[in-house]
C-alpha cells in the first residue's frame, strides 16, 4: 500500500511542468468547468498532503496565479483559505471573461454523469459551488463569492491578495530561490517574484474565429425564431463540427428553448419505459466506456429505436421547431458522431435521437472556411454557418515563455 504522501505526489506529477510550476488540466480528456475545479481543489490538497504547501502559510510562500477563469479562480480561493498570499495574473480585463455576460449557454454541473448524477442539483465542492444556469449567472455567482474570499483573506492581512488585470504573462523563469513572473500590463512590463507558480490558462485558441466564427461563449441568435422577409424561404443552417459544441449548436437549432431538462422531461413523459430505457443507457455507457469497438453506441442506439420513439413523439408535440433546414457536417463518419470518445453521453443521446426523427442530415467532409466552401460549392449567402472546430490546445503552452525543459508537458 502506497502512504497518502506518495499518493498525492503521484497525482502531482501529472500537472508539473517543472520544480513548483504546475498547469491545471489543459491536456486531460474530460474538460468541464466543474472538473477543472475539482482539479484545481485537488492539486491544492495534494500540495499540502507532499508538504510543499500546507493549510496554515507557516513558511510565508506566496503563489502566482497565470489566468482568471473557473481554474485560477478555485485555486486562488483554495490558497486564499489558507492564508497564502497570491498573485492573479489576467490577460483580459476581467474574471471570468468566458462566462461573463454569455446569456446564451446554459451550463451544468454534472454534464458528464448523465444519466446516473446528473440531477444532483449543486456541483457538490467545498466552495465556489453552482447549479445548472446560464453562463453570464454563474459567474456572477462565483465572481461574488469569490470577492467575498478575498475580503477575508485581505481581512487578515491586506498584502495577502493582488489582481493583476488586462496583464498578460509573458514570461516565467527562475531566479535564485524566487520564480520570476513578466508581465505587461498598463504601466508596461514589469516582474513580480512569487515562490509557486500555478497556470491557469485554459484550452487554447478556438479555431475558426480567425475567419469570423462567432466564439462558442459568445452571444448569437441562433435560437431564437428566424424573422422572415414576407417570403415562404426556408430558413438552413449549416454546421460544421461533430464535437460537444456542434451538437448543442443543432439541438438549440432543432429544439424550442434547449435545455437539458427539455429531454429529461420528455424521457420521463411515460415512466415506465423511462426506468427500463436508462437502464438500458447506463449499460451500453458503462460497456462503451471499457473500450469501445467503432460504432458501438451508434448500433446499441439503434437497438433501442422502438423504445425511444414516444420521446421523439413527446418533442414533437412540445419542443420541435419546424421549417428549418439542418446540414450537420464534419470529418468523422455517422457512426462516431456518437462514439462517447469524442462527445459527452447526453449530447450523443439528443443527436441520435434527432438524427433518427430526420431532424438534420449529416453529411462527411472538410470546410472551407475562407472560401465558404463545402463539397466543392460556396454556400449560398443565406445560409447561416455555424463552425464548431474545437481549440488549439498547441498554443497554450507557447505563449508564456519558459526554458524548454519546462515545457516538455
Ligand atoms: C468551445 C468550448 C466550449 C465549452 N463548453 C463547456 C460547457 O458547456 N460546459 C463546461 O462545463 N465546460 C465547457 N468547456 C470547458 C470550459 O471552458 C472549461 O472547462 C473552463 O472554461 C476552463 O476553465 P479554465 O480556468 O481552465 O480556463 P479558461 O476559462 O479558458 O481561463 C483561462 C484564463 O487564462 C487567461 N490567460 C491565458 N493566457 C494568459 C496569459 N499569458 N497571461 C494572463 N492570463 C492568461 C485567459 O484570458 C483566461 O481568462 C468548453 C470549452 C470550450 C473551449
Amino acid at each position: 500500500m502506497i502512504d497518502e504522501k506518495t499518493s498525492a505526489r503521484i497525482y502531482l506529477e501529472q500537472f508539473e511542468i517543472a520544480p513548483n510550476k504546475y498547469i491545471i488540466g489543459v491536456f486531460e480528456p474530460g474538460i468541464s468547468i466543474k472538473k477543472q475545479q475539482v482539479r484545481a481543489i485537488n492539486i491544492f490538497e495534494a500540495l499540502t498532503k507532499c508538504e510543499i504547501l500546507n493549510h496554515n502559510n507557516e513558511s510565508n510562500i506566496s503563489i502566482g496565479i497565470i489566468g482568471a477563469g473557473i481554474a485560477g479562480i478555485t485555486f486562488a480561493s483554495a490558497a486564499l483559505k489558507s492564508n497564502y498570499q497570491v498573485h492573479l495574473f489576467e490577460r483580459q480585463p476581467s474574471l471570468l471573461h468566458l462566462q461573463e455576460l454569455c446569456y446564451t449557454r446554459r451550463i451544468y454541473p454534472h454534464i458528464t454523469e448523465w444519466p446516473e448524477g446528473f440531477k444532483t442539483p449543486y456541483s457538490e465542492l467545498p466552495f465556489l459551488a453552482w447549479k445548472p444556469d446560464s453562463a453570464h449567472n454563474v459567474s456572477t455567482r462565483l465572481i461574488k463569492e469569490y470577492k467575498y474570499i478575498v475580503g477575508q483573506s485581505k481581512f487578515k492581512d491586506s498584502n495577502c491578495y493582488k489582481e493583476y488585470l488586462s496583464s498578460k504573462v509573458e514570461s516565467i523563469y527562475d531566479d535564485d530561490e524566487k520564480v520570476k513572473i513578466v508581465y505587461s500590463g498598463q504601466f508596461g512590463q514589469k516582474t513580480v517574484d512569487v515562490d509557486l507558480i500555478i497556470i491557469a490558462t485554459g484550452y487554447g485558441v478556438e479555431r475558426g474565429t480567425e475567419h469570423g466564427a462567432v466564439p462558442y461563449w459568445r452571444n448569437e441568435a441562433i435560437d431564437q425564431t428566424y424573422i422572415s422577409n414576407g417570403t415562404d424561404q426556408k430558413f438552413s443552417f449549416f454546421i460544421s463540427g461533430t464535437g460537444d459544441g456542434g451538437l448543442i449548436d443543432l439541438f438549440r437549432i432543432a429544439i424550442k428553448d434547449f435545455k437539458y431538462e427539455v429531454i429529461l422531461d420528455a424521457i420521463d413523459s411515460v415512466p415506465e419505459k423511462a426506468k427500463d430505457l436508462y437502464n438500458e443507457l447506463i449499460k451500453i455507457h458503462d460497456e462503451a466506456s471499457r473500450g469501445t469497438v467503432a460504432n458501438y453506441v451508434y448500433k446499441q442506439f439503434d437497438k433501442l429505436k422502438n423504445d425511444i420513439a414516444y420521446i421523439l413523439d413527446y418533442l414533437n408535440k412540445h419542443n420541435l421547431r419546424r421549417g428549418y433546414d439542418i446540414q450537420l457536417t464534419g470529418e468523422k463518419n455517422l457512426g462516431d458522431i456518437f462514439d462517447i470518445r469524442y462527445v459527452t453521453y447526453i449530447n450523443s443521446f439528443i443527436a441520435y435521437l434527432l438524427h433518427c426523427g430526420g431532424y438534420y442530415s449529416y453529411k462527411v467532409g472538410r470546410y472551407n472556411l475562407e472560401k465558404r466552401e463545402f463539397d466543392g460549392k460556396i454556400l449560398p449567402k443565406d445560409v447561416q454557418v455555424i463552425i464548431r472546430h474545437g481549440t488549439d490546445v498547441s498554443v497554450v503552452l507557447q505563449e508564456i515563455q519558459m526554458s524548454e525543459n519546462e515545457k516538455n508537458v
